[in-house]
């Protein structure tokens, strides 16, 4: 396998680790897969060599990651914040993973940032804020797991690393690929399955669990959105998705449930780009998808302010969905020179 991370960064990490007693895990804003699956697989492993390690989170993780071992065990901010803010002042250390900016933390980021103690970012997204003390940044892997099990390996943990790491690990990868159909070019990604699959890890729960479980009223909801509400706009490849807060009322909406719906869209030959609108209690959330190295990132940027990975990427709105939906459609030819086979 490439070494591809530095090895100054892993040896400043084992470092870190070693003179630390309690350290604190934690991730983005409506987490995923990956968000959650670095934190928990990076938490089994601390408590392995001795420990005491504790997954802080922004707000609530999606229901289909809870098969994964410690889900419960998370402290959710929104929930117990009295609980993850002493969590966070204790702690020795803080490892900062799957984002790249303090504010996709929303109101769990002063906590993070006024801790006294070390930080360590761990993370693939563009252009991350210097805001930690070790910054631990390639966006070039496929995810954050990929990079937490790269740096595991790296610090000579891999014999310590046991099942329940190495299935939050796997889980982080194969959601954040899509169960290896996206991001998924380079070879090595598939040495590291090799060596968690060798932990035991059961690869058909986790891709039943966290990818092809859904509720029947997120079935219905993804089906309604798709017959009724998918616009498409053939001269710029793109698709777009707008739900309401009263149609996700009616489809019994709950976190999570969307998950997925944006790439559909992508399954229609010629279509480049998908962008979904969903109108949240707080803010319309942007989920934006593409194809053929179609800057998804760059819209969601310079119109919402938002950012990602070049085909997945994603934002917030504070306005009206209907500003939302027309800043969109507005912009929608200054992306044209994007398409690489116009039409
Ligand atoms: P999703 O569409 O699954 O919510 O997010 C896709 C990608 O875009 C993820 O890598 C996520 O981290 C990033 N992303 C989603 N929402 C935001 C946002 O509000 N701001 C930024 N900077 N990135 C986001
Ligand atoms: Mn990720």
């Amino acid at each position: 396998m490439d070494k591809l991370v530095d090895s100054e960064s892993i040896k400043d990490l084992r470092h870190y680790i070693s003179v630390s007693g309690k350290i604190v895990l934690t991730c983005h804003v409506r987490p995923d897969g990956d968000a959650v699956g670095s934190t928990l697989g990076m938490m089994h492993l601390l408590r392995s060599l001795g420990k005491e390690a504790t997954v802080v989170i922004p707000d609530k993780a999606p229901g289909n990651l809870s098969f994964l071992p410690g889900f419960k065990e998370m402290g959710v901010f929104t929930c117990h914040p009295e609980f993850c803010k002493k969590t966070v002042e204790e702690a020795d250390l803080i490892i900062c993973c799957d984002f790249n900016t303090p504010s996709r933390q929303d109101s769990l980021a002063p906590v993070i940032q006024n801790a006294k103690c070390r930080k360590v970012l761990v993370d693939h997204h563009q252009e991350p804020d210097r805001f930690a003390d070790l910054m631990i940044s390639y966006p070039d892997m496929s995810s954050t797991c990929e990079l937490m099990f790269r740096l595991i390996a790296g610090m000579g943990f891999y014999g310590e690393m046991g099942l329940d790491s190495a299935t939050c690990i796997l889980a982080g990868i194969i959601t954040d690929t899509r169960n290896f159909t996206v991001n998924c070019k380079n070879p090595d990604l598939y040495e590291i399955l090799v060596r968690l699959l060798e932990k035991g890890v059961d690869k058909e729960t986790i891709i039943k669990e966290a990818l092809n479980t859904r509720s029947f009223w997120s079935l219905k909801l993804e089906a309604y959105a798709i017959s009724e509400k998918l616009e498409v706009f053939p001269s710029h490849r793109a698709a777009l998705i707008t739900l309401d807060k009263d149609e996700l009322e009616r489809f019994h909406y709950e976190k999570g449930d969307s998950e997925g719906l944006v790439n559909r869209p992508l399954e229609v030959k010629g279509m480049v780009y998908s962008i979904f609108l969903r109108e949240d209690p707080d803010c319309i959330k942007v989920s934006a998808r593409s194809c053929e190295g179609f800057p998804v990132s760059e819209i969601c940027k310079n119109l919402y302010g938002g950012g990602g990975h070049l085909q997945a990427a994603g934002g917030e709105f504070h306005g009206t969905l209907q500003e939302c939906r027309k800043i969109l459609i507005d912009a929608m030819p200054d992306y044209d020179r994007y398409l690489k086979n116009k039409k």
